[in-house]
């Protein structure tokens, strides 16, 4: 399949229609589509000559698509026992920050912190309302970004030519676009947890395969950033699983068993260390882990001799507000043996 076609076939499937507004009369199911712009409120449309016009939008069906099978568990937690909970959390601190002197910065810090967080959750009686958050937050980005930038817009809308992928932790804190101030077509983001990239696989790790695949071969982006972060529950959890044939997870062991070879160069030289510690330069390692495995997939390593494909190494620190970037050089003699590795290039922002 050509560039352009491959192009045309993501658009169709991912890229949002130009035009805001759809009505159909053709389907037989009612098409309502929440019709959003810039200058009135959101207004409604439907194919429904009897829905009014102007009408804030509504429930499609006010029922689940599927039959989700019944919670196992039901939460017993109430705003009012949480309210409970923090209140005697600050009696017992103010009673500490009387009784002991020497504590009283560490524990007046602590007051602070949960009557914020209790005025938060005081003050937000009304239930979080994740259909208008959605809601909410599409109006701001296409008022404060879509209709400001309508040259940008435009040239995406004919397609795409990143000049990065990157590989990012699903972590909610870390964002790549967002961290690296990143517009809209600069990055192909594979998001998974613990930013892996597992060896070539063609048939149990194929997403990650054709993720690759696409960005290399047909959007020719010229560099790969394997992305790692600072407190990542996936590495902690790649450190503390035995791996001995015992699970305890469906999907997770499996997974983050790609970072191996980094925990075992961890404890190999840094097994003393703390239990955090451990986790923060494995954090790095399975970055590298990840580089390697990039060069088992053929279009990558023929990008690197070809000098048309660079990879990076990323580590992103949001505990201390700090992004961390390094290259490694491969000397690559073919078709697969890597001679040497060399890091060429290692920068660190705080
Ligand atoms: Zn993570």
């Amino acid at each position: 399949m050509s560039t352009a076609s491959l192009n045309s076939a993501c658009s169709l499937i991912l890229s949002s229609p130009k035009t805001t507004t759809t009505t159909t009369t053709s389907s037989p199911r009612r098409l309502v589509v929440a019709k959003l712009n810039n200058s009135q409120p959101p207004s409604f449309s439907s194919s429904s000559s009897s829905n009014p016009i102007n009408t804030p939008p509504r429930l499609i069906r006010n029922q689940p698509v599927f039959a989700a099978p019944a919670p196992l568990l039901n939460p017993s937690w109430s705003e009012e026992d949480m309210s409970k909970d923090y209140q005697e959390a600050i009696k017992g601190l103010e009673k500490l920050l009387s009784e002991k002197g020497e504590l009283k910065a560490v524990a007046a810090a602590k007051v602070d912190q949960i009557k914020a967080e209790l005025s938060t959750a005081s003050s937000g009686t009304k239930p979080f309302d994740a259909v208008e958050r959605i809601k909410e937050g599409f109006i701001t980005f296409k008022k404060e970004k879509y209709e400001t930038k309508p040259a940008l817009y435009g040239e995406l809308a004919k397609g795409q030519s990143p000049k990065y992928m990157v590989f990012a932790c699903s972590d909610s804190r870390v964002c790549p676009s967002h961290v690296l101030d990143m517009q809209p077509g600069e990055a192909f983001v594979v998001r998974n947890v613990a930013n892996m990239v597992p060896q070539f696989d063609q048939v149990k790790y194929a997403g990650v395969g054709a993720a690759v695949e696409y960005a290399v071969l047909h959007l020719k982006v010229e560099n790969i950033v394997v992305i790692g972060h600072s407190a990542c529950g996936g590495i902690k959890g790649l450190m503390s699983f035995p791996f001995d044939g015992t699970t305890s997870t469906d999907f997770i062991e499996d997974w983050v068993s790609i970072g191996i070879p980094a925990k075992k160069k961890v404890l190999s030289d840094n097994g003393s260390a703390a239990f955090g510690d451990q986790c923060t330069t494995c954090e790095k390692e399975a970055v590298n882990v990840s580089l390697a495995n990039l060069l088992t997939y053929p279009f990558v390593r023929d990008g690197l001799s070809k000098k048309t494909l660079k990879l990076y190494g990323g580590y992103y620190d949001f505990v201390n507000g700090g992004f961390e970037l390094w290259s490694l050089e491969y000397g690559l003699s073919p078709p697969i043996s890597v001679k040497d590795v060399a890091t060429i290039l290692h920068w660190k922002l705080y």
